[in-house]
């Protein structure tokens, strides 16, 4: 699938994660934080290529990751996290470790945990981040199942 197939899936998928977020937690912020999670990570596997979501997420991700490592001490291990989320891709070979089923439940777990530092326990029930995740990572993977175009 090409960068304006998953594009489609991914603003698709967000929007149905929010609406469901929201009927779930009743909480908009939450909601939000879900439909960003979900688009985000329905473009993230493809951070194996040199492609548009990495020359998106790369620099945003270092930077956010440095930036709370520098400025704020007390969130050094999500800023680790979130460091190796970015950066992890770039070894791996396209359409390898972060286009498998096991690749996505790890990254939805680092992605959970991270934001599990800063989050109210309360906003964090049914490990719904880490359900975003997958949501908008397998939407990835089945459009790549399904379109193989790049
Ligand atoms: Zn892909």
């Amino acid at each position: 699938m090409n960068y304006g197939g998953h594009l489609a899936g991914a603003i698709f998928t967000a929007t149905g994660t929010g609406i469901g977020a929201l009927v779930y937690t009743h909480k908009f912020g939450v909601s939000v934080i879900c439909s960003i999670t979900t688009f985000i990570f329905a473009l993230y596997p493809d951070m194996d290529i040199n492609s548009i979501p990495r020359k998106m997420f790369l620099p945003l991700g270092v930077l956010i990751a440095g930036l709370l490592f520098y400025f704020m001490p007390e969130y050094k291990t999500p800023a680790i996290i979130l460091f190796c989320l970015t950066v992890f891709p770039l070894f791996m070979p396209h359409r390898g470790f972060l286009h498998s089923i096991l690749g996505m439940l790890l990254v939805a777990f680092a992605w959970n945990s991270m934001l599990s530092m800063f989050m109210p326990v309360e906003d964090l029930k049914g490990l719904i981040y880490a359900c975003a995740v997958c949501l908008g990572y397998f939407t990835h993977l089945i459009l790549d199942t399904h379109f193989k175009l790049i």
